[in-house]
């Protein structure tokens, strides 16, 4: 049975997590974090279990964490959903995203993404069975920015959707609000209906600034915000993600929703509801925590020889690997592979978020990504291994 994208292999995340548990190699691959969420959000949703949170939830979500998602895009943001109308609770991010594309684009659609682009997007646009076109993101002094003139050149009548992720998984770009105006400009131009993938949207750094699209002027009768807990809280297995947008397309996400999960996450719903009301000193904890880290990924890794460009947000660092290339690993997927042995590290190739053969899996075929969202004694064990590659 081959997986959507047509082959058989498990996603570059578990293969790398499993080379990392094989070899005992420090895992700065898979981005999931070594501590988990506040204890006080844990003990919220022991509460709700004991207090009989175990059934089915309504297939919205729970009305408290309804109201608590449009509580929080309402304060951060000034956004205004309707929680009975304008909001979906989700298994994870990965699920609204999955309806979203399902529910809103088929064949003959193209499906516009950011290239490299987070894998499931490519797996959801397979499932659907529309046509999947890119936009490079290309690296410069800056950091990665957007092809803008491919992007112009490429929303056609035929783009159903486009789908945004900032900050960026891998990259780290915090679009900026010129980029945005231009996708905006783009969607509005051909009157396509934008997803934007924000889980990311907390973690930001050196006075980054999230923009989420639906801000934008006329954006947000066009746009579905999704976002989800696991990044925000640290709780990335609870999967408690949502969208938030216009209530006709709302209704278009759930009727495919009802027959993927139905509903879910039963006791996480009330503790999440209450992370998200309640929560903001533990976000910002964290952001100052990761920001650190970051930096002492960065000095690590080009103290070991990599050119690195620094991320203005996630829990990603890209690093181009080509001083370590050679005949017998001739880019990033081979040096991926190689390094838990070489150097007692796991990363993930950037050409795991490529299209096979695309012009961007050629230029980031040097690449790697590092994750560091890990405790800083693995981080200080990772460094330590890659200074022997020098
Ligand atoms: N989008 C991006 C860009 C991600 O990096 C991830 C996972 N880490 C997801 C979506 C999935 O989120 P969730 O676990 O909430 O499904
Ligand atoms: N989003 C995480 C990453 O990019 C992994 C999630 C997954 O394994 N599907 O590393």
């Amino acid at each position: 049975l081959a997986s959507p994208d047509g082959t058989t292999r498990p996603t570059i995340f578990a293969e790398m997590t499993a080379l990392a548990a094989a070899t005992g190699a420090a895992n700065l691959g898979q981005g999931f974090p070594d501590a988990d969420g506040p204890e006080w959000i844990r003990e919220a949703a022991v509460t709700a279990i004991r207090d009989g949170a175990n059934q089915y939830p309504p297939g919205r979500g729970i009305a408290p964490l309804r109201e608590a998602i449009a509580a929080h895009q309402q304060r951060h943001y000034g956004l205004t959903f309707d929680p009975a109308r304008e909001i979906l609770v989700t298994a994870g991010a990965t699920e609204a995203i999955a309806s979203a594309i399902l529910a809103l684009a088929g064949p003959g659609d193209e499906v516009l993404t950011i290239e490299p682009f987070y894998d499931s997007y490519a797996a959801g646009i397979a499932m659907a069975g529309a046509t999947h076109v890119t936009v490079p993101l290309v690296p410069d002094a800056t950091g990665f920015r957007l092809d803008t003139d491919a992007l112009a050149a490429r929303v056609t009548e035929r783009t159903r959707l486009i789908l945004v992720n900032t900050p960026h998984n891998p990259t780290g770009t915090v679009l900026s609000h010129a980029e945005l105006d231009q996708i905006a400009a783009a969607a509005t131009r051909v009157d396509a209906v934008v997803i934007t993938d924000e889980v990311y949207e907390h973690l930001t750094y050196d006075g980054q600034v999230h923009t989420p699209l639906a801000t934008l002027p006329g954006m947000a009768e066009r746009t579905l915000t999704i976002s989800s807990a696991g990044k925000t809280f640290s709780l990335t297995g609870w999967k408690v993600g949502w969208a938030c947008g216009p209530a006709e397309l709302i209704e278009a996400l759930l009727a495919v929703k009802q027959y993927l999960t139905y509903s879910g996450g039963a006791p996480f719903q009330p503790a999440i509801a209450r992370a998200l009301s309640e929560g903001d000193a533990d976000i910002a904890e964290l952001r100052d925590s990761l920001s650190a880290r970051r930096d002492l990924l960065i000095t690590g890794l080009r103290s070991s020889g990599f050119d690195v460009v620094v991320p203005g947000g996630t829990y990603f660092v890209c690093a181009d690997a080509t001083p370590f290339l050679s005949d017998t690993v001739p880019d990033g997927a081979a040096f991926a592979r190689a390094l838990p042995e070489l150097a007692g590290v796991a990363c993930v190739p950037i050409s795991a978020f490529c299209r096979d053969g695309s012009s961007t899996a050629a230029a980031l075929a040097p690449w790697v990504r590092f994750t560091f969202v890990k405790d800083q004694a693995t981080i200080e064990d990772a460094i330590a291994g890659l200074r022997t590659l020098t």
